[in-house]
């Protein structure tokens, strides 16, 4: 489909939807077509509905007119599943419009969000309330982009992803089919939980355009400290001791190892380094939260003499506590992606395995490159309370033998097999599918499973109308 033949469709939108609901000017439509990291397309125009009818009426119009639409929300995914593919025969439906309802139901801490309200959007309504809604990340994605990918973050540990905190769902499905299951129950065992079809399946089987969320009070009090360990296998002590101690309150326990913490002290220079020049193979950042005050409850106090009688048992693998109030250990944290992109090319994984199994999974990969890839030096972090853990691979081309392309072909297989078939873990923890990750989807998803996707896609999306990723 090309502007002339695309014409029909774009009035007919442009009727339907009003002026402001269509956009078509190369300038308006940029913003639309590339990814945060991965994908770049060309979009044939972008279609902003105000609400689920809307919705399904411009699905209906694109089918009709043999167009494929491509679901968008704040553009952050990680995956490439978020743009148009390079034909510039795709139309975006964008839902940056459905962003007014953010309905609080106070008595039951639950909310009815539009599917294009921000995270940051819902946390400002929340506030004054005392209210927050609990899956924290560096981007600031929409609710709906959050449920189609299952959003993780930060604090998993504590409140649980998106699909733990998701009560009721609108779904516009690709046939135009509205589904309105807006449950605001916590209690409802009544057979199929629909709504969790679509939850992480990237808007393949339909469009989420409101969602009831339950919400969290929101803590009084954090304290945060960084504890130096000497492998991998004192993380997970530490882990155990303060879940065992604290585990009420522990909220986060982000896990960076010297690779990653390096270049951040390095290219950061406003960023205090507390360990000065010896730092630890491994520093973990302890978070614990309370909504008790500080007068009943003294967090820092009690996160200090937790981390103390810590090093009174293992304190030979323990080798530096530091304890601060403020952002100053979380902004070290943010910080570990970008500068890793001044060190050289890097090849990033969204892995996860079991939590005790973190230690053997990345010395063995230590060990797979010292042997093939020496040049390649392993800079890795991430949610280790979770399982989760970010592996980048770092190098410099002055040093490669190879170019970046088949560095990246010889990597990307041997660490997936690795991860999923030899420690039994996920080739994306939380970052979801879509074209980025397809060809491993391809090769772990099991059969049985596959089958029942296309069976839903069958029913859902018939004429496979919605997104690029292949899936089923
Ligand atoms: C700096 C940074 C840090 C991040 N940290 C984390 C992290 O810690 N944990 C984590 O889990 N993720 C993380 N992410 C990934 C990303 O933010 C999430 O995947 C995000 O929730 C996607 O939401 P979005 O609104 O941006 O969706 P988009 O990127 O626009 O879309 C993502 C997918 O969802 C589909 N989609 C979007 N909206 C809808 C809808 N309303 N209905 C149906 N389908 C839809 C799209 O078609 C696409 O397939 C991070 C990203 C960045 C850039």
């Amino acid at each position: 489909m090309d502007r002339m033949t695309s014409e029909p469709l774009l009035s007919a939108l442009r009727i339907a939807l009003g002026p402001t609901g269509v956009l078509t000017e190369a300038v308006d439509l940029a913003r639309f077509e590339n990814g945060w990291r991965y994908g770049k397309g060309k979009a044939l125009g972008v279609v902003r509905p105000a609400n689920a009818v809307e919705t399904a009426t411009a699905l209906r119009l694109c089918a009709d007119h043999g167009a494929r639409v491509m679901p968008q929300g704040a553009n952050t995914g990680l995956v490439g599943a978020s743009n148009p593919d390079a034909s510039g025969a795709m139309v975006v439906l964008s839902l940056e419009r459905m962003n007014k309802t953010i309905d609080l139901d106070l008595g039951n801490r639950t909310v009815l969000v539009d599917g294009g309200v921000l995270l940051s959007q819902l946390n400002e309504a929340l506030k004054p309330h005392a209210l927050f809604f609990p899956v924290d990340l560096g981007a600031d994605p929409q609710i709906g982009g959050m449920v189609a990918t299952n959003t993780g973050g930060t604090r998993l540990l504590k409140y649980g992803d998106v699909r733990r905190n998701l009560l009721g769902a609108e779904v516009v499905f690709g046939d135009g089919t509205v589904l309105c299951d807006l449950n605001r129950l916590r209690k409802n065992n009544t057979g199929l939980d629909a709504k969790q079809l679509f939850v992480g399946t990237t808007g393949l089987f339909g469009i989420v355009t409101r969602a009831v969320l339950q919400v969290a009070p929101l803590p009084r009090q954090r304290a945060v400290a960084l504890v130096g360990c000497r492998d991998g296998e004192a993380v997970l002590r530490l882990l155990a001791a303060l879940e065992q101690d604290l585990g009420d309150v522990l909220s986060a326990f982000e896990v960076m190892s010297r690779n990653a913490l390096g270049p951040v002290f390095s290219h950061q220079p406003a960023l205090r380094n507390p360990f000065g020049a010896a730092l630890p193979a491994y520093a973990v950042l302890v978070e614990l939260a309370s909504t008790l005050p500080a007068t009943a409850f003294a967090i820092g106090d009690v996160l200090e003499g937790t981390l103390g009688s810590h090093l009174e048992v293992d304190g030979d693998a323990v080798t530096d506590v530091f304890v601060a109030g403020g952002e100053e250990f979380w902004n070290i944290r943010h910080h570990i992606s970008e500068s890793l992109r001044h060190e050289g090319r890097t090849l990033a994984f969204d892995i996860s395995v079991a939590r005790s199994q973190l230690p053997a999974f990345t010395t063995t990969v230590e060990r797979l490159l010292a042997q093939s890839h020496a040049f390649v030096r392993l800079c890795d972090y991430g949610h280790w309370g979770d399982g989760g853990t970010h592996l980048n691979l770092v190098w410099r081309d002055a040093d490669a033998p190879r170019p970046y392309a088949a560095i990246v072909e010889e990597l990307q297989p041997r660490i997936y097999d690795l991860a999923v078939r030899d420690f039994g873990g996920s080739y994306s923890a939380e970052h979801g599918v879509g074209p980025h990750n397809q060809r491993f989807f391809d090769r772990y998803t099991p059969a049985p499973v596959k089958q029942l996707g296309a069976l839903l896609r069958q029913h859902c999306d018939p004429r496979h109308l919605l997104g690029t990723t292949r899936l089923w």
